[in-house]
């Protein structure tokens, strides 16, 4: 089954208007066409409107790093999806392990957003991950098949999804899991998807992997089977590195 392998960029809370030269930039570098690519970049909100102008014509996606599940109402410094939407953006990233352990978000309040997300026209990608003690302990595949199941219930469309698979112990740690430790939790990602989906959809879903990836890891990383890309923090601030790891999809 054919899939674009989506490269995409996490800038967590880093940035200023300033950057919507990257998206130029990083064509400078990696000129569309080169390969079989699709490039997101998810800046802070500030810039989600800005950032979508700056990428028209570039063949670059824009995703926000969070949306909330209620249309409007009194939720102080949050964002709805459809506002996300209105900004031209394509993608939201839900449930990124920083999100569950700083804000406490739930797999059910998870579930909530990205059902919101695909009503409002967006395709979430939904991050799951086992902290370190949760894999010295044995009970990584359990944990993330748990986050999948709980942050994948209800009305959700599995035809408009993306999975990321995050251990919590990678994320900005330089640590990586072995490529057999991440075939292995890929296929049991695909997996549960099957089981919550259909084998078909499945199939169809990307499900990336993120935590510590760079120029260095980046080929033999996304040279596995179940790889369907990868979402990027620290490695995709920098447009140089960023085109280095899209060279290696
Ligand atoms: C992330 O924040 O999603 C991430 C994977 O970060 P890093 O690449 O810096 O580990």
């Amino acid at each position: 089954m054919y899939m674009k392998t989506l490269i995409a960029a996490n800038w967590k809370m880093h940035g200023d208007l300033s950057w919507v030269q990257k998206p130029a930039e990083f064509r400078k570098l990696y000129p569309a066409g080169a390969g079989q690519v699709e490039v997101l970049l998810c800046p802070p909100a500030h810039m989600l409107l800005a950032m979508v102008r700056a990428a028209r014509g570039l063949d670059i996606a824009i995703g926000a790093q969070n949306c909330h599940d209620k249309a409007s109402g009194a939720y102080t410094g949050e964002i709805s999806a459809a506002m996300v939407a209105e900004t031209g953006a394509d993608y939201v990233i839900l449930g990124h392990s920083e999100r569950r352990e700083m804000f406490g978000e739930t797999d059910a309040f998870i579930a909530a957003k990205t059902k919101a997300a695909q009503g409002a026209g967006l395709t979430p990608i939904v991050c799951v991950g086992e902290r370190r003690a949760e894999r010295e302990a044995g009970q990584a595949e359990e944990i993330v098949g748990a986050q999948i199941a709980g942050s994948l219930a209800g009305e959700i469309d599995g035809a408009n999804l993306v999975v990321a698979y995050e251990p919590v112990w990678a994320i900005g740690t330089g640590l990586v899991p072995t490529l057999e430790d991440i075939a292995i939790m890929h296929d049991h990602i695909r997996g549960c998807l099957a089981r919550r989906f259909d084998e078909a959809t499945a199939r169809k879903i990307r499900i990336l992997y993120g935590g510590s990836v760079k120029p260095a890891n980046a080929k033999d990383i996304l040279a596995l089977v179940d790889v369907n890309g990868a979402l990027i923090g620290g490695a995709s601030l920098e447009m140089d590195s960023l085109a280095d790891i899209a060279r290696q999809a």
